[in-house]
């Protein structure tokens, strides 16, 4: 449930009393973007880095975000304090309005607006079931997977509903059957006490990986490696677990019929991630 209070184009209204024109050209043509994060205790983690995705994501579109990035971030801490949350997450779309019903959005503004929820850390959780998506991931010459745009999410919406029949979530495949990642999620696979992920190429840059590969690693003196991993490899793997801003370090147990054991070392990731995502520390 979204809290009460949003943020649009520069000012705060209660959500109850926005509106939407039928004719958004965002709406039919998937030319939104999005960006998700997490608030711990009231301070936000790696803001930064999220805002500046959202610019990036923007930028592709061709959607003029006339805010700073201070501008974005002391908005989230506004957002937080308006609507009274602390763990929260907060999540930014910018999308073009109704000025042109072709898919050109030729003189169309675009829109900026956030919203906030409340979402409690999650100090343990349950091991996801996935099941591999029945739709591929197009090449990378065909989307443009960095950008986290509204219609990277369709494929997401599609798949999981095919498969979600006993099963947590689905996982991509290259049309050349190495793995990509989850629906909303970035992954990772366990060999000895080494980590492999599959690379960016068809995979967001996920700004938890980021800090998996730069800060938890090094901490663990564990090695990781980013290339591309087929599918029938998976069975090789001793463990693996999904990462995000959501769903933070989730272990798999189960990829098809492949199963994953518990693994220490996922729970040292998720330890150092929960006291990293939870430090006390100035905005
Ligand atoms: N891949 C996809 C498709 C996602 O939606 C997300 C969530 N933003 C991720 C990976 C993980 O990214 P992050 O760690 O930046 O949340």
């Amino acid at each position: 449930m979204i809290s009460d209070i949003a943020w649009a184009d520069g000012s705060f209204v209660r959500c109850d009393e926005m509106s939407l024109s039928p004719a958004t050209h965002s709406l039919s043509y998937g030319t939104s973007v999005f960006e998700g994060i997490r608030s711990y205790g009231g301070n936000i983690f790696k803001c930064e880095d999220h805002v500046e995705r959202l610019r990036r994501s923007a930028d592709v579109f061709g959607h003029t975000v006339p805010y700073s990035n201070a501008d974005l971030t002391n908005l989230c801490y506004e957002l937080l304090k308006v609507n009274k949350l602390a763990d929260a997450y907060i999540k930014f779309l910018v999308f073009y309005d109704d000025s042109d019903v072709s898919f050109k959005a030729q003189g169309c503004s675009s829109k900026v607006v956030a919203i906030a929820l409340p979402f409690p850390s999650k100090s343990a959780s349950e091991p996801y079931r996935l099941a591999t998506a029945t739709w591929r991931r197009a090449p990378a010459s065909c989307h443009p997977y960095q950008a986290k745009t509204s219609s990277t999410y369709a494929l997401s919406y599609l798949s999981y509903h095919q498969k979600a029949v006993g099963y947590d979530d689905v996982i991509f495949l290259s049309t050349t059957d190495t793995v990509c990642e989850s629906s909303g999620s970035n992954v990772f696979f366990i060999k000895g006490d080494d980590l492999f992920t599959p690379t960016t190429d068809l995979a967001l840059a996920g700004i938890t990986r980021r800090v998996i590969i730069d800060d938890l690693c090094p901490r663990l003196n564990v090695s990781v490696t980013e290339r591309d991993i087929s599918y029938t490899e998976l069975e090789s793997f001793d463990g693996a677990f999904l990462c995000g801003t959501a769903m933070e370090i989730t272990r798999i147990s189960q990829i098809d019929e492949i199963r994953y054991k518990t693994s220490a070392l996922v729970g040292a990731l998720a330890t150092e991630y929960h006291n990293l995502t939870n430090r006390r520390s100035a905005p």
